[in-house]
């Protein structure tokens, strides 16, 4: 048994094939799922079920995805990955910043869906737990002391280095935006200034990525933002 089996799943998708393909996917997994083919079905559902991660298509027909992540975040924190079909990356953005943890691309391989409802199970549970102490490879944060780690040397990080990278570690595995990440490290007035990023981000890596032209620990979605992995391996 994996801590993952029996976690209850909401579909909320208007594609009844894609819904049928869902269900019984995840339900092969051990998954407990629901769907609806509308948000405002899903809406009403959700309470009831429990949902343990919601996986919402952006493109419903009553009413649109986004309006759907505002209403589930207005009660609770409960992972939502989006399944996205649309080319533009303006949505997911929208989608991730209103709320949203992580996004699929449609038509999407089963496997990678099955990995991105793995981590954020994961990370939904961990985040119930205070876990001070932050390990992904051959990085380790600790976030007690502010001290980070790789391959158990110690590395030295501006505290802007560093509250950058104890963002990405807060939400570790999912996307963050540039806007995420913006008002978490410098404040809330803050928004469109990718350039500092962009900046901190290449200091950063220097100091924690073998090679940082091949970043393994925090990868670019591009046009989307970052995510800092986690990684089983050491
Ligand atoms: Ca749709």
């Amino acid at each position: 048994m994996s801590p993952s089996d029996g976690a209850r799943i909401l579909v909320i998708e208007d594609d009844p094939a894609v819904r049928r393909i869902l269900g019984r996917n995840l339900g092969s997994h051990g998954y407990r799922v629901e769907t609806a083919g509308t948000g405002r079905e899903g809406l009403d559902r959700d309470p009831g079920f429990h949902s343990d991660l919601v996986l919402l298509d952006l493109g419903l027909p009553d009413m649109s995805g986004i309006e759907v992540i505002a209403e589930l975040r207005a009660r609770t924190s409960t992972p939502i990955i989006v399944l996205s079909v649309r080319e533009t990356e303006a949505d997911k953005v929208a989608a991730l910043n209103i709320g949203a943890d992580d996004y699929v691309t449609k038509p999407f391989g089963i496997d990678e869906l099955l990995a991105r409802v793995r981590v954020a199970l994961r990370r939904a549970a961990r985040s119930t737990t205070t876990e001070p102490i932050f390990r992904s490879g051959p990085l380790t944060i600790d976030l007690a002391r502010r001290r980070v780690e790789v391959d158990g040397v110690e590395v030295h990080l501006t505290p802007t280095e560093y509250a950058l990278l104890s963002a990405l570690a807060a939400d570790a595995g999912s996307v963050l935006t540039e806007r995420a990440l913006l008002q978490r490290v410098w404040g809330a007035d803050y928004g469109s200034e990718d350039h500092y990023i962009h900046v901190y981000m290449g200091r950063l890596r220097k100091k924690i990525e073998a090679d940082p032209a091949n970043p393994r620990q925090i990868r670019t979605e591009p046009g989307v933002g970052y995510r800092l992995m986690m990684n089983e391996e050491p």
